[in-house]
């Protein structure tokens, strides 16, 4: 008889949702990455009825996230949407970092299971934390029969990989699909399917096995007023493989950032220009840098050292 694939992997890495204060009423002075996941489980009885498993790891605050724990979590996940009974995984995360997560996993494993990436903006020891009903929607989406691709569970609706992006520092309710429509809503624990799945190429485990030391070295600048390239000749001293420049607007840069970062790439180092709008693409244009098209520059950055890892040899 076949196993039916009904059992939900949550991977834990840390993050507010695991985080502790010392009171209820503070929402953020507190410490991110303490509880384990088991604790986090252990918090949503609702959940007891479902078939899980659950492995801690990383603990870590997000705005720390790194290589290391990237091609660790990578390889977990691709090893556990391998087995058969896995219907899918629930990754718990800190906001700061998931959606450079979330777009990472997406362009190295583009899952045809669902990996469920969910996270918090209030600690576990909030006096209303956001966290266990988050959990608990990250798990039905991950079950889902139908779901596949890496999404954020989050405040009730499932934003894509490649479009979500944090937009508020405060706010529960903190994360946007920004240009375009969502993926789902949930509803009292049911999904109701408002858009597409992320679907995509895998660029495979492979391109991202080697040591992070050896990892391709990509920056960001940004565009401002006053801006004048010595951040550009600054980075290059130290030595820089890519530079996404957040630019203004349509991508634009003033004439002494344009002149450095032209500068830099006739020296060999890869540019592409982004924006530091909160949302939208940018237009490639002739005569200019190139575009990052409607990626954000930390997903552009993302986007340009796995294809340095691509392209150069270890
Ligand atoms: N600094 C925390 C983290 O990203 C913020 C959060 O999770 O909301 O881990």
């Amino acid at each position: 008889m076949q196993t039916p694939a009904d059992l939900v992997v949550i991977l834990g890495t840390g993050g507010t949702i695991a985080g502790t204060a010392a009171s209820a009423s503070d929402g953020v002075g507190y410490t991110a990455g303490q509880l384990r996941v088991q604790d986090l489980l252990a918090a949503v009885p609702a959940l007891s009825s479902q078939r899980l498993e659950a492995h801690q790891l990383a603990q870590l605050d997000s705005k720390d996230m790194d290589v290391a724990t990237w091609q660790r979590l990578a390889a977990e996940v691709a090893a556990h949407l391998a087995r058969p009974e896995v219907a899918g995984i629930v990754v718990t995360h800190g906001t700061d970092t998931v959606e450079e997560t979330a777009y990472f996993l997406h362009r190295v494993l583009a899952p045809s299971k669902p990996v469920v990436l969910t996270a918090a903006m209030r600690p576990a020891t909030a006096l209303a934390p956001d966290g266990p009903q988050n959990l608990f929607d990250a798990v039905q989406v991950a079950a889902a029969p139908g779901a596949k691709g890496v999404v954020l569970a989050f405040a009730g609706r499932v934003h894509d990989a490649v479009q979500v992006r944090k937009v508020h520092s405060y706010r529960v309710d903190a994360f946007e699909s920004v240009d375009g429509a969502l993926v789902a809503r949930v509803e009292e624990g049911r999904l109701r399917v408002v858009g597409r799945w992320p679907a995509g190429e895998a660029l495979g485990l492979e391109r991202v096995t080697r040591p992070a030391v050896q990892w391709p070295r990509v920056e960001i600048v940004m565009n401002h007023a006053g801006a004048d390239g010595a951040i550009v000749r600054a980075l290059q001293a130290v030595g820089v493989d890519g530079l996404i420049a957040a630019g203004t607007g349509n991508g634009t840069l003033s004439r002494a950032l344009d002149a450095a970062l032209r500068e830099a790439e006739a020296a060999g180092v890869r540019v592409w220009r982004s924006t530091r709008c909160d949302a939208g693409p940018v237009m490639a244009l002739p005569g200019l840098l190139p575009s990052a098209g409607a990626l954000s520059p930390v997903k552009a950055r993302i986007e340009m050292i796995l294809s340095l890892l691509g392209s150069t040899s270890s």
